[in-house]
């Protein structure tokens, strides 16, 4: 398992990463990477590692709504 490795990353990682549509940065929120400049939100999972698919990002609104919380989980 690579996992806490991993997750030791991630602020290295978030300084790194961008959106991966316009590559810009995105904010740490909580559960969340936000992309406000694409109105879309990148959810983190429970070992802290963002899942940057533009296929699984919420709209901004639609994790304003959930109040920034999801219950997604590494099933993949
Ligand atoms: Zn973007």
């Amino acid at each position: 398992m690579i996992t806490q490795q991993k997750a030791k990353m991630n602020n290295e990682l978030l300084s790194v990463l961008a959106c991966p549509k316009c590559k810009g940065d995105v904010k740490n929120s909580g559960s969340f990477l936000l992309c406000k400049t694409c109105k879309l939100a990148f959810p983190v999972m429970e070992n802290k590692i963002p899942d940057m698919l533009l296929e699984d990002a919420w709209d901004l609104d639609k994790a304003k709504r959930h109040g920034f919380r999801h219950n997604f989980r590494l099933t993949k």
